[in-house]
């Protein structure tokens, strides 16, 4: 028995030494990331290969795989504040809160823990760096509107670095005296920043205390869908990269760094399939990136990848046993941004748009037509939506979370995502549970199914954090 225990313990010793304590944690967010999305994203891959099956992302061959739930205290399904604070702190609280628990009391943020212990800490998104996901990390508020108040507590945080496309709300933020503009406090608190990959990579005396934001088109709310960038935006790779490089130079204490894909959760809201699974791919991009140095550091390293909630209910087969997700590499552009080039249509210098110009943005932008076979019924519908629209003046937009689209280019998008046999269930968030993997130091917390709650104290027991 003697012998045994010891045998016992030896082991555990050898494998707390090649498992050590996690040094260096990635927590990465996709916002609005159902299972069912990763899924979607891998069986597109398999089908461009022309095989039936899926061709996995980095992220999903993780060793450890698993799920969780996501309900909030105030409802079953959860909204990205409430899911935002229980990642973060590990309490649930209501739809709508952030870093407060449900009787609005501030709760410690596993961010800020790690602050306290001298690590150093990045907070990063491809959306705002107000929003509820990232602002759950260091703000504390009954309200995720409350942008200016948020931007405050950003400050107060004192942490190494954020990225995103800017601050949410700048009419609200510069509504104050010029004394108070937000930018200005950033500057007094001590705050580096830079525009764009270009400038931080150029800029060699960066060391902490910097916030990188979008250069690319000019929204506080977000940096362009993936599928819309052009070189002057910044990917969630990127800032991953210039994140490793603040948090990981002259420091010797280890850092936490939280990655947000932030737009996930925006396609879905508008039910943009293949924008929705170039967002996913944008994500594992960022994931390689922190591979990476898991493969230089892999005793001390961990990284936790999950959802904060699933997003649309997309489901992959809409009727019958097929599945041609390989029409979404048709599109071009985002439902968005095929929404502007319709809408620029009615300028036509002053004539009547016609049905052959429809067709032509149409067939350009998703390969209707020309690569995707569309029957005469199904151009029916579109063309009576073209003469709703154009012929009899109805403007009327479709209103989704995030967006506000010609319903033409909704309809065209809709046939599209049929045509792939893809459906959706709404354009809200649903309570279907969420996908966690996990990599490194500690990754066998992480196994079984879990609440939301769980993965931050256990990301904690991992660091060797006290709770
Ligand atoms: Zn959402």
């Amino acid at each position: 028995m003697k012998k045994f225990l010891s045998v016992l313990l030896f082991i555990l010793c050898v494998s707390a030494s090649i498992n050590g304590q996690a040094k260096y944690v990635f927590y990465f967010i996709g916002d609005g990331m159902g299972l069912n999305t990763v899924n979607a994203t891998e069986v597109y891959h398999a089908e461009l290969e022309g095989r039936i099956g899926v061709t996995p992302l980095t992220f999903t061959q993780f060793p450890i795989a698993s799920y969780a739930t996501t309900f909030s205290t105030s409802n079953g399904v959860t909204d990205s504040a409430a899911a935002g604070t229980a990642l973060a702190t590990g309490s649930k609280t209501n739809n709508g809160a952030i870093g407060v628990d449900a009787s609005n009391t501030p709760v410690t943020s596993i961010a800020e823990k790690a602050k306290q212990q001298g690590m150093k800490v990045g907070i990063t998104t491809t959306v705002s760096i107000n929003h509820a996901t990232p602002a759950s990390f260091y703000a504390h508020r009954a309200d995720r509107n409350m942008g200016y108040e948020i931007a405050f507590d950003l400050l107060d945080s004192n942490f190494d670095f954020f990225a995103g496309s800017g601050l949410t709300n700048p009419e609200i933020l510069f509504d104050k005296t010029p004394a108070d503009n937000i930018f200005n406090l950033i500057d007094r608190a001590g705050y580096t920043v830079v525009r764009g990959y270009d400038a931080f990579v150029a800029n060699k005396d960066l060391k902490d205390k910097v916030i990188l934001i979008n250069k690319g088109e000019k929204s506080n709310n977000s940096i362009p869908y993936a599928i819309d960038r052009t070189n002057e935006d910044l990917t969630l790779a990127q800032i991953t990269e210039c994140a490793i490089r603040i948090l990981d130079k002259d420091n010797n204490n280890g850092f936490f760094l939280m990655v947000e894909g932030g737009q996930i959760d925006g396609a879905a809201h508008a039910n943009d399939a293949a924008t929705t699974i170039h967002e996913i791919v944008d994500f594992d991009n960022a994931i390689k990136i922190a591979y990476q140095f898991y493969l230089q550091h892999p005793n001390e390293t961990l990284i936790v990848v999950t959802a904060d909630h699933d997003t649309g209910g997309i489901a992959l087969g809409a009727g019958g046993y097929v599945l041609n997700l390989a029409n979404l590499q048709y599109q071009k552009v985002s439902k968005s941004k095929l929404s502007s080039f319709i809408k620029k249509l009615r300028t036509n210098d002053g004539k009547p748009v016609t049905w052959e110009q429809v067709k032509e943005v149409l067939s350009a932008n998703l390969g209707l037509w020309t690569k995707v076979p569309v029957t005469e019924e199904q151009e029916q519908k579109l063309y009576e939506r073209y003469k709703k629209s154009f012929v009899e003046g109805d403007q009327t937009m479709e209103q989704t979370l995030y967006q506000s689209d010609e319903k033409l280019a909704s309809e065209a998008i809709a046939l599209l995502n049929s045509l792939a046999r893809l459906g959706w269930a709404s354009t809200s968030h649903s309570a279907a549970y969420v996908p966690v993997y996990a990599i490194g130091a500690g990754e066998e917390l992480f196994k079984g199914k879990m609440d939301n709650t769980d993965i931050p104290l256990r990301i904690l027991d991992a660091m060797g954090v006290e709770k």
